[in-house]
């Protein structure tokens, strides 16, 4: 039985982890594949505050975990496939067929990206389209490359990869990116990148590998071929909530209904990083939703533990975890 399980690994569980172990819960963390969750794939952070040059994502991701390790975090590396949310005791099974008990559940499995839908996309997947230029992009060396989005997904994709390939196609279903200016200005400035503005990707060619796209432009509704080895796709992100559907409140995204106090719609369940419904999804953002839910866990099992026994409302024979957090706590 532990005090907090906390699923996934990004900055927002690393963080949770973190301040959980710190306050004296045992923590434990599950992640699937490896820290970090979607920084562990960026190649350069410019804007997490302390690194005035930026950071790489997998030093950060690195950083983040040693940290929460340091401080009494365990992490196992498994997935989850099923969640017990709604009794006293929540349970959390794992592929391995192992089940974790703990009084709180930490949500914190972020999202992953957006597919476009357009012909050829899943078919010249691993043969020239990819999802990730910081994984993808050194195949492409001295190559032709396109990326598609205007988020800021896109705008570091696009200047990550003018390093390293001959030219850059961002293609921008409108006229103005969304991704914030100081991108946006390094975007439009960059000689190696070329600007679609107004244009969609309907669909992927080649024979074995990825040669063309062809690129329609929404307003005179004339296509391009454009002759590119590697095309990126960085059109957004789609929240990882599928196995609590049915369970917990979600939004129209998909993304977990939880307030700025992380609290989801059943008790000790909580909600943090870019999971959650929030108005802006950052890694400054991610690692404050897992401080507040950690904080918030901790208040809630306490509170629990202060107002009646553990044994008697959670049906726990003499459970050190909860008697620990009374200490913590009142
Ligand atoms: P995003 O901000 O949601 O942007 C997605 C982009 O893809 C938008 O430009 C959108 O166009 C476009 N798009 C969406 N669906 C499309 C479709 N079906 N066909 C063509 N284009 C489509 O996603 P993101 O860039 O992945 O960023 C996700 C979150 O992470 C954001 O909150 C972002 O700020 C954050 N992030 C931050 C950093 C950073 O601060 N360093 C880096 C990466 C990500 P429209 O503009 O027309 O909607």
């Amino acid at each position: 039985m532990r005090d907090v399980v906390i699923i996934g690994g990004g900055p927002a569980g690393l963080c949770a982890g973190l301040y959980a172990a710190r306050s004296g819960m045992d923590a434990v963390l599950i992640e699937a594949k490896f820290s970090g969750g979607q920084v562990g794939t960026t190649n350069l952070v410019e804007n997490y505050p302390g690194f005035e040059h930026g950071i790489g994502g997998p030093e950060l991701a690195m950083l983040m975990e040693q940290q929460a390790v340091g401080a009494g975090l365990s992490i196992e590396f498994e997935s989850c496939t099923k969640l017990e949310l709604e009794g006293d005791v929540k349970r959390v099974h794992l592929t391995s067929g192992e089940v974790v008990d703990a009084y709180a559940v930490i949500l914190a499995m972020g999202a992953y990206p957006r597919k476009l839908g357009a012909k050829g996309e899943e078919e010249f997947r691993a043969r020239g389209v990819s999802f990730c230029a910081t994984c993808d992009g050194f195949i492409f060396k001295g190559k032709r490359v396109a990326v598609i989005g205007g988020g800021n997904t896109a705008a570091e994709d696009a200047l990550y990869l003018a390093n390293i390939c001959e030219s850059v196609t961002l293609v921008h279903r409108r006229n103005s990116l969304r991704a914030e200016n100081a991108l946006v200005t390094k975007l439009l400035t960059n000689p190696r990148i070329t600007v679609m503005w107004d244009s969609v990707v309907d669909s992927f060619e080649g024979e074995a590998k990825l040669e063309t796209m062809n690129v329609r432009n929404i307003k005179t509704n004339e296509t391009t071929p454009v002759p590119v080895e590697g095309a990126f796709v960085a059109v957004g992100a789609v929240p990882n909530s599928d196995i609590v559907k049915g369970i917990l409140e979600l939004d129209e995204s998909g993304s977990i209904k939880a307030g700025e106090d992380t609290r989801a719609s059943i008790t000790r369940v909580y909600a943090a990083g870019d999971i959650r419904t929030k108005p802006l999804r950052q890694i400054v953002t991610a690692v404050a939703d897992g401080a507040v839910a950690a904080a918030a866990a901790l208040q809630d099992i306490g509170l629990r533990v202060h107002n009646e026994p553990p044994r008697q409302i959670c049906g726990f024979v003499g459970d050190p975890g909860a008697v620990q957090l009374v200490g913590n706590t009142v």
